[in-house]
């Protein structure tokens, strides 16, 4: 009796267990399904969230537990999950940095072990290049970067200026500028071209030169009363120069068009060209006149202009000059080849010449002392 009592004890611990088990598994089966949602929930409130990912947000979760949701997020989208690379803390800063490609993560990371740099510039560096050259990541890069005018796409021809250069002692600034301006390249070596497109903006110098058969569209004839051998010019440089004629009027200067020189055509250029160089040799020639292609007044937006007083003879000319250096850009001109910038624009001072480029352009180059060649590379070219 005894001992079937004691079967039946164990038949019903037994089945108790086998019950207990079951709900045990189910249970489990349940907090797993649980944990799966919590883990979506926090995904899916984080932004840049995409259902589609869930299974690679999971799966990236369980490998690195512990990676804060938001990062596991950037990663993720980024198809850092996809590689094989180890979670590594700099990865969602390489991520968000401009110029950043997956497949250059190990790049990023070889790089940032040898210089310590941050990730952004890390990205920066590796995407142009800068990890392949002999150059040092010190002091002298980082101030290159830091100038205010440096451009990304140049910092390999910033570097080898820089090397070329070594015994200079350029300054940052000058350096930038420098090779910004092209002085790096051969002039007149057919490298770059003027960009008719670029409308007011056109940059045309010793390296950036204008097709033989290029004639600007709208040249109108200026007025006898301010050229009188009869100048041509683009129309809206033309209104703009007519208004800031009017306002030197007012401050008592007389200002007219020097000659014919608005409007130069590619065969007119020819023939001022081999008259600087007949007078002075061909080096000192060209610092006076461009060759054909390579001058401004090919784009109806030069003019060289003379200024004298309204009543009186003798008039101090430079103080004429000074006022339009001052004055000209509130109608969108410019003093094309400053004093201080001969060994950039490659032409010596010419305060006679001046260079239409729009009221905004103007402005910028009057305030910051760009000259032209250095405000197109910067705020035209990039664009
Ligand atoms: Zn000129």
């Amino acid at each position: 009796m005894k001992s079937i009592k004691i079967k039946k004890i164990l038949v019903i611990v037994l089945a108790v267990l086998v019950l207990l088990s079951g709900s045990f598994i189910g249970y489990r089966v349940i907090s797993e399904q649980q944990r799966r949602k919590q883990l979506i929930a926090a995904f899916s409130s984080e932004p840049g969230y995409e259902s589609s990912l869930n299974e690679r947000y999971l799966a990236y979760h369980d490998r690195n537990e512990g990676v804060d949701i938001a990062e596991l997020l950037v990663l993720v989208n980024a198809g850092i999950d996809q590689l094989e690379i180890e979670y590594d803390r700099r990865l969602a800063g390489f991520v968000k940095a401009e110029g950043f490609k997956p497949e250059e993560v190990q790049r990023y990371l070889d790089y940032s072990n040898r210089t310590k740099a941050d990730e952004a510039t890390v990205v920066g560096l590796v995407s142009h290049g800068v990890d392949q050259l002999d150059v040092e990541y010190g002091d002298r890069l980082i101030a290159i970067m830091n100038d205010p005018y440096f451009l990304w796409n140049r910092i390999g021809r910033y570097c080898e200026y820089d090397s070329e250069h070594d015994g200079d002692q350029l300054n940052v600034r000058s350096l930038v500028e420098r090779v910004n301006c092209n002085l790096d390249m051969i002039p007149k070596n057919g490298d770059f071209h003027a960009d008719p497109a670029k409308g007011k903006q056109i940059l045309v110098n010793n390296y950036y030169d204008l097709a033989e058969e290029y004639v600007p569209t709208n040249l109108v004839d200026v007025d006898k009363a301010y050229s009188s051998k009869g100048a041509r010019m683009d129309a809206e440089a033309y209104e703009h120069l007519v208004e800031l004629i009017s306002e030197a009027r007012r401050a008592g200067l007389k200002v007219t068009i020097y000659g014919d020189n608005g409007y130069r055509s590619y065969s007119y250029q020819a023939t001022v060209y081999d008259y600087y160089v007949k007078m002075l040799g061909r080096e000192d020639g060209e610092k006076r006149a461009a060759q054909p292609g390579y001058s401004e007044h090919q784009t109806g937006l030069a003019a060289d202009l003379t200024v004298s007083n309204i009543s009186y003879k003798g008039y101090n000319q430079a103080k004429g000059f000074k006022w339009l250096a001052d004055n000209c850009h509130k109608f969108g001109y410019i003093v094309r080849y400053p004093d201080d910038k001969t060994d950039v624009t490659g032409y010596t001072y010419e305060r006679w010449h001046f260079r239409y480029v729009g009221v905004e352009a103007a402005s910028v180059i009057h305030e910051t002392g760009l000259t032209f060649d250095e405000y197109y590379a910067f705020y035209i070219e990039q664009e």
